[in-house]
């Protein structure tokens, strides 16, 4: 019987089969990757269930070829597939990446998808026009063969083998004008690729190879023989001594293991001897995997000891905040038959983590020191996790992270550091002031910020909206505390200029509070010196301000947090005398004034108009006068 691939699934494999995937070469790895993962997983099982028996000695993967038949053979004795694994493992395309998925068709990044989703064993279907998988897990005495010609479908069938393990035949596409598949028909071929992509691979990758040596040197008269030989390495690249390693291999290897398109932005590479020893090979992806931002992403580094492979994603490792990295760790430290539990009670595991955790930061501090180009590219990447990791906790980790933190800066229009800001504060300035918006070019024409930039002094741009957060979690910085500009006491007036709002504002304080009852949602109305050119403004007392109210309105349940606002009118601009001529003399007209200007402030602010019908009618009654 014929089983349809489920519909998304179907539009992925047609996609890739039929997009031009760059690199081909990949299918190999791709396989022989999912070999090394099926020896591992037995090896792991037979260690630590007594009735599974395995000879260590016959872990391998083999690879041959058939030129005439145009096949390419793959095959493990790994831990095998049962039917039901089959069906779901090779009949499901990319379970949970629908979403993402379809965000990637419309970007037009056909290549990225493989590594993507970890649709490794898809990639076959490039150079193949038909593979058959044929399996017998190590918990069936059955063994299945699943069929599949591409996009059609696929069948699953009983089978014949004999040995615990999996087989996989890749029937190899005819030649195209343009591809020429049969290369990879060849014995060289196939050598370089496994020796290219898959050396480190730590089980015997065995294949046949033929040998020339010379029998009769007179004529130059050569003879062939063949042998079974073991192509890869198999040191796991950590294990190897860096300088004996090319950064290509390291590349290779994080393609391979963590299905990602891209090289990474970072190698990472300890070889640590002490009170708990450990080999770790880290990674700072270049881009952020799909699901970096959805539920679904788990973080964490494979786990190994001695060599054996004991957890493929530890999370214990990794705090959030560098949830992103990838990579691997072994320690001789740790017991085989270690439960889940144990090992989050582990003494060295714990050791371990914290020791990953100062690597990391220090490498980042480096990098941002010596390589600003690339700390922008990774920030921008992933600085919003830096800026998580500082307000979760309660702050717990702020002190570490906040010399990781960039913002965008007003005098130097681009992104610095904290501690950057501060070197360059002017004499006499307090505060390190700062400006929430949506984007730079919105920030930049708040008129609260003209006055601060009038002073001459640097403001921070926070577009992001955890920025506010996190600067409120660090609260301040080489006792400098932060100002937000849109506050109401920045205190950057003259005694001249504070004692002139000061007189205004008094004698002015009934036609105020008249106004403050008008608008009702207003804590105050005040006039102000500090507005230029523009006639009002919102400003906000307390410690929640209007971006971070922005934020609060748009969560699901209503936390009822809001900014305590204050309307500012520029005392200066000729509106002052308009309100207090209307206040004396048309009380209707100073209503619908009232209105207006709070609406204007809003809009200013960003905020929404509660009813923009009523606003604009006001207006149009206040002009056609
Ligand atoms: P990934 O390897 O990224 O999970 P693949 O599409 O390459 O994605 O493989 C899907 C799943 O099929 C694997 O996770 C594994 O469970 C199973 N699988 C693939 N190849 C083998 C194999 N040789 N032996 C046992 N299981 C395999």
């Amino acid at each position: 019987m014929k089983h349809e691939f489920k519909s998304e699934s179907k539009r992925l494999l047609d996609l890739m089969i039929n997009s031009i995937y760059t690199n081909k070469d990949i299918f190999l790895r791709e396989l022989i990757s999912n070999a090394s993962d099926a020896l591992d997983k037995l090896y792991y099982r037979s260690l630590t269930d007594k009735k599974i028996k395995v000879d260590k000695e016959k872990l391998q993967i083999d690879v041959s070829f058939d030129e005439k038949k145009r096949t390419i053979t793959i095959s493990d004795s790994g831990c095998g597939m049962t039917k039901e694994e089959l069906e779901s493992n090779l009949g499901t395309i990319a379970k949970s990446g629908s979403l993402q998925f379809k965000e990637n068709m419309s970007k037009d990044e056909k290549i990225d998808i493989i590594g993507q989703f970890g649709v490794g064993f898809y990639s076959a279907f490039m150079v193949s026009d038909k593979i058959t998988v044929t399996s017998k897990s190590v918990d069936s005495l059955e063994a299945y063969s699943w069929e599949s010609e591409g996009a059609d479908g696929y069948t699953i069938d009983k089978a014949k083998k004999d040995s615990v393990g999996t087989e996989i035949v890749l029937h190899i596409k005819e030649d195209t004008e343009n591809e020429d598949y049969s290369k990879y028909l060849n014995e060289y071929e196939l050598k370089s690729l496994i020796k290219k992509y898959s050396d480190y691979i730590s089980f015997p990758i065995k294949m046949e190879v033929t040998h020339q040596h010379l029998v009769d040197e007179k004529k130059q008269k050569y003879e062939e023989h063949k042998e079974i030989e073991t192509i890869n390495s198999m040191v796991p690249l950590w294990k190897k001594d860096k300088k004996d390693v090319e950064d290509s291999e390291y590349d290779n290897f994080y393609m391979d293991k963590f299905n990602d398109y891209d090289k990474p932005l970072k190698v990472i590479y300890s070889n640590v001897e002490g009170m708990t020893s450990y080999k770790s090979l880290l990674f700072i992806p270049s881009h952020a995997p799909a699901d970096y931002y959805s539920q679904d992403y788990e973080k964490g580094l494979a786990l190994y000891t001695n060599g054996v492979l004991i957890m493929d994603r530890c999370a214990d490792l990794l705090p959030d905040y560098f949830s992103f990295i990838k990579g691997v760790v072994d320690t001789e430290d740790l017991s085989l038959n270690i439960s889940r539990e144990m090992l989050q009670e582990s003494h060295s595991l714990k050791l371990i983590a914290k020791n990953i955790e100062s690597k990391i930061r220090k490498e980042l501090e480096t990098m941002l020191k010596e390589d600003r180009e690339t700390y922008i590219s990774f920030f921008k990447t992933f600085g919003v996790q830096l800026k998580y990791g500082i307000y979760n906790n309660f702050g717990a980790d702020k002190d570490k992270l906040k010399d990781l933190l960039m913002f965008y800066s007003s005098k130097h229009e681009k992104l610095i550091t904290l501690k950057e800001y501060v070197e360059q504060m002017k004499d006499g300035q307090e505060k390190i002031y700062y400006a929430s918006g949506s984007s730079i070019s919105k920030i930049d024409s708040m008129p609260q910020v003209e006055q601060v930039k009038d002073k001459d002094y640097d403001i921070l741009y926070l577009t992001e909206y955890v920025d506010e957060f996190a600067i409120t979690a660090i609260g301040e910085y080489e006792s400098k505390k932060f100002a937000n500009v849109e506050s109401k006491d920045l205190d950057l007036e003259t005694e001249e200029e504070k004692e002139n709002t000061k007189k205004a504002n008094e004698s002015n304080a009934d036609m105020l509070k008249e106004m403050v009852a008008k608008i009702g949602e207003v804590s105050d109305v005040k006039f102000t010196n500090k507005l230029k050119n523009h006639p009002v403004c919102l400003t906000t007392k307390g410690d929640v301000s209007i971006e971070m109210q922005k934020v609060f309105d748009a969560m699901p349940n209503d936390l009822g947090i809001k900014a305590e606002t204050v309307l500012e009118i520029n005392e200066k601009h000729p509106i002052s005398n308009k309100l207090k001529d209307l206040y004396k003399n048309d009380k209707d007209g100073f209503d619908k004034y009232t209105k207006i200007l709070y609406s204007e402030a809003r809009m200013i602010a960003g905020l929404p108009i509660e009813n923009p019908t009523e606003i604009s009618n006001l207006i149009c009654d206040v002009i056609s006068k």
